[in-house]
């Protein structure tokens, strides 16, 4: 090589060097290969400079830069590539070719190792590389080689840096959101970012699917799935290389600590083999998704499951703090309304037998219309046949009846030592409204306030039966007490008559218990024939009884006892007598139940003591203190 020849090759290496010594450090690869032409065009002055690389899987030569205009590049016939491969391939790293060209035409081979990396073609006028020695040719062709070699290295490791920049960015982001949507999203943004021309669906199973516009698919048991269903069941990558569609399929399992979460499919199109390389990564990422969707959706049960457990809480602790039946069904239906946002809440209450129900009042209104009937009556039907409770999704009514449709329907027996007491039911219309979560919670909701219901229930059942003694249906003792310490309170004075059977233990032994019973009841009734509603008749116990008159003076109390003396005298039969000790309060005394009381049992006594038959008032003002 001449010393002038030298000084080219000593420049085109400096050039080279420059491509490469970059202030910011981007490496763009199409740049560094179209400035690696130009140093080459501009230093043996050709008009124009093409480089063709060798693709190993295709077997053929492929533009891969040219100083040529992109348009121009494209004329250039599959046929001329062909050609030129042929005439490159296995030959001598310089040729000098005079046809296919206008003008000279050179082509540089560039082998690295012995091994192709593709050729450059030279362009210039008509004798214009005649100058350049085929040492010189070769020595830039050898140096061209070398920069492809560095160039592809550079861009490579530059590439996998951004790659893996973009894991640290992308694992900071996933460790800092509990929310799956912003996961599925972190993933779907990182691949379109580092690899734009694939295209990415994440497939996932039905439970996850009301998500934003991310690329979602259902991840079904389907013949046509089987690499999908594989790498999720196995949590291995699948491939799929599809020479008929040119594509290859990477199925990457998002994969947790405790099980697999949905599979990410990549698609990469003309590409018969998916890249090693870019399988590891994406492998990586899909591994970081899944334990971040793990972390979300953890977090998310959690989050629920103390929401439930609130639920539970709240509802258990407003039911045992005395509310009333019907109260306790309205705060049940705006719960289960407010929570699990359902339209229609019902109570039914079925009898024994299961012949009778009744809606508790409480209930949404829907439920005392007509329309709620067949809704009642099929599930009733179902959750006595069953004993379980009942989840719908989507219900038709039979024969299209005329009524409201509701299409999701859950029904919860109400079960106490294993027997059927009723139902709650809730409905929506539009089908599929309720989750199985929310199902679940129903149960145990319903499950954890039968107890409070039934108790309820007895405890306003027992009341009923305490305000009432059910053999004389005269008022119970304690409901007399409370209405007389109210009257204290209230009223301005009032009257207490204090009333006993005379000689009662001789009917019983005449006439039997039986007997003695009824005339009870024979008092009593007189009782109540000779009072005002706003009295109160109450039995005392045994066969006393008593009077309490709010609001009226002694003198009135007087003639009313008076008056019933009389009258159990005239009626009952067998005949008995009655003793009253009347006693009287009025405002402005200290005074108190249980002096009341005592004024008039000691009159009582003193009526008996002194021939029976007979009314006597308080002998004298006792007042005792206030207890
Ligand atoms: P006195 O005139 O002094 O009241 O005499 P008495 O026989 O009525 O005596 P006392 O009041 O001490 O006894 C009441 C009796 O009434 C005692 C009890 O066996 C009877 N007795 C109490 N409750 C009932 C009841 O519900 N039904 C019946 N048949 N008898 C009762
Ligand atoms: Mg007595
Ligand atoms: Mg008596």
């Amino acid at each position: 090589m001449v010393h002038s020849e030298h000084k080219i090759i000593i420049k085109l290496k400096s050039h080279f060097l420059d491509i490469i010594d970059t202030e910011n450090g981007f490496l763009v690869y199409e740049d560094l290969l179209l400035n690696m032409l130009k140093s080459i065009q501009s230093l043996i002055n050709a008009e124009e400079a093409t480089l063709y690389s060798y693709n190993n899987c295709k077997q053929q030569l492929l533009i891969e830069a040219s100083t040529k205009l992109i348009d121009d590049q494209q004329k250039i016939s599959n046929n001329s590539i062909l050609e030129i491969t042929e005439k490159v391939k296995e030959k001598r790293n310089v040729q000098r070719v005079f046809s296919g060209f206008e003008g000279d035409g050179l082509l540089l081979n560039l082998k690295r190792n012995d091994h192709f990396l593709g050729v450059i073609a030279l362009k210039g006028n008509s004798g214009a590389f005649v100058q350049f020695s085929d040492q010189v040719l070769a020595a830039i062709s050898l140096e061209s080689a070398k920069f492809l070699d560095k160039a592809q290295f550079l861009t490579k490791t530059a590439s996998e840096e951004k790659r893996y920049k973009q894991l640290f960015r992308v694992t900071e982001k996933f460790h800092s959101t509990m929310n799956m949507d912003d996961v599925l999203g972190e993933i779907i943004y990182t691949l379109q970012e580092v690899y734009p021309t694939f295209t990415y669906y994440l497939l996932l199973s039905h439970d996850n699917n009301k998500l934003s516009d991310l690329p979602i698919k259902d991840l079904e048991y389907d013949s046509e799935n089987i690499a999908a269903m594989q790498a999720y069941v196995t949590g291995n990558i699948q491939l799929e290389d599809s020479i008929q569609n040119k594509r290859s399929v990477m199925y990457a399992p998002l994969k947790g600590k405790q099980g697999v979460y949905g599979v990410l499919q990549v698609i990469a199109p003309n590409t018969l083999v998916f890249p090693n390389n870019e399988v590891e990564f994406i492998a990586l990422l899909a591994n970081t998704a899944g334990s971040a969707l793990e972390n979300a959706k953890l977090y998310q049960q959690s989050k629920r499951l103390v929401a439930d457990l609130k639920l539970i809480n709240e509802t258990s602790h407003r039911l045992n703090s005395n509310m009333r039946l019907t109260e306790t069904i309205a705060y049940m239906t705006e719960q289960i309304s407010s929570s699990f946002d359902a339209e229609e809440i019902g109570f039914i209450l079925l009898s024994k037998n299961g012949s009778q129900k009744e809606i508790l009042r409480g209930s949404t209104d829907f439920f005392y219309k007509t329309d709620a009937e067949i809704y009642i009556e099929i599930v009733q039907d179902k959750i006595e046949k069953e004993k379980e409770a009942l989840f719908i999704g989507d219900y038709n009514l039979p024969d299209n009846l005329p009524v409201k449709h509701y299409k999701s329907i859950m029904a919860v027996p109400m079960m106490q030592e294993g027997v059927l007491k009723g139902f709650a039911l809730v409905m929506s219309k539009a089908p599929y409204h309720f989750s199985f979560e929310t199902f679940k919670l129903l149960q145990s909701l319903i499950h954890h306030s039968t107890l409070a219901f039934t108790n309820t229930m007895l405890r306003e059942e027992l009341e009923k039966m305490v305000v009432t003694d059910h053999l004389t249906k005269l008022f119970s003792r304690s409901y007399l007490d409370e209405k007389i310490h109210k009257s204290l309170n209230e009223d301005q004075e009032g009257t207490f008559i204090m009333i006993d059977i005379d000689n009662f233990k001789m009917i019983n032994d005449t006439f039997g218990h039986q007997i003695g019973d009824d005339v009870i009841i024979q008092v009593a009734n007189l009782i109540n024939a000779n009072i005002r509603g706003s009295d109160i008749g109450a039995r005392w116990g045994g066969e006393e009884l008593a009077i309490y008159l709010p609001g009226v003076s002694l003198t009135a109390g007087v003639l009313i006892a008076e008056r019933l003396v009389n009258k159990v005298f005239e009626s009952s039969e067998p005949q008995v007598t009655i003793s009253c000790g009347v006693s009287h309060w009025s405002k402005g005394r200290k005074d108190s139940y249980a002096a009341l009381f005592k004024r008039a049992d000691k009159a009582l006594y003193v009526a008996k003591q002194t021939g029976k038959n007979k009314v006597i008032v308080q002998e004298n003002d006792i007042v005792l203190e206030k207890a």
